[in-house]
């Protein structure tokens, strides 16, 4: 039975060998489709379930397709679209997990984040990126 499992897993390696896979912008649509499943259980909607399918067989169309260069160029779209939005995720995700011992501050000059170790009093902070200072209290 492993051999079988085995040979499924090789043969499916041998299918996907010059074939685009997966990438951000596939991970990101593969959420919608996750949201819009769910949503189709709520509301039973025939455009609704049209959607559903178009999605999906982008999706695979995309995981699928051997050209590769073309996939890359939409991939860069997508993530020049939405890289404010990540960058605005990823700093909050990183104040968060170092909450307990860093202060974070946007700098008012150029809107960079910089973070202070809490507890050392009235500090004067100098951003790394535009040299741009203020006091804060960490
Ligand atoms: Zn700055």
């Amino acid at each position: 039975m492993k051999n079988f499992f085995g040979r499924i897993g090789n043969g499916f390696r041998n299918f996907m060998i010059g074939r685009y896979g997966s990438d951000d912008l596939g991970r990101f649509l593969m959420g919608i489709l996750l949201i819009l499943i769910v949503a189709s259980f709520i509301f039973r909607n025939p455009i609704l379930q049209g959607v559903i399918w178009v999605l999906f067989l982008y999706i695979y169309f995309r995981m699928l397709s051997r050209n590769y260069a073309k996939r890359a160029a939409e991939n860069d779209w997508y993530l020049r679209k939405t890289e404010k939005v990540r960058r605005f995720i990823r700093i909050r995700q990183r104040r968060f997990a170092d909450r307990k011992t860093y202060k974070h501050f946007t700098c008012p000059g150029c809107g960079q984040d910089i973070r202070v170790p809490k507890g050392k009093g009235h500090v004067r902070i100098s951003c790394p990126k535009c040299h741009n200072t203020f006091e804060k209290t960490v």
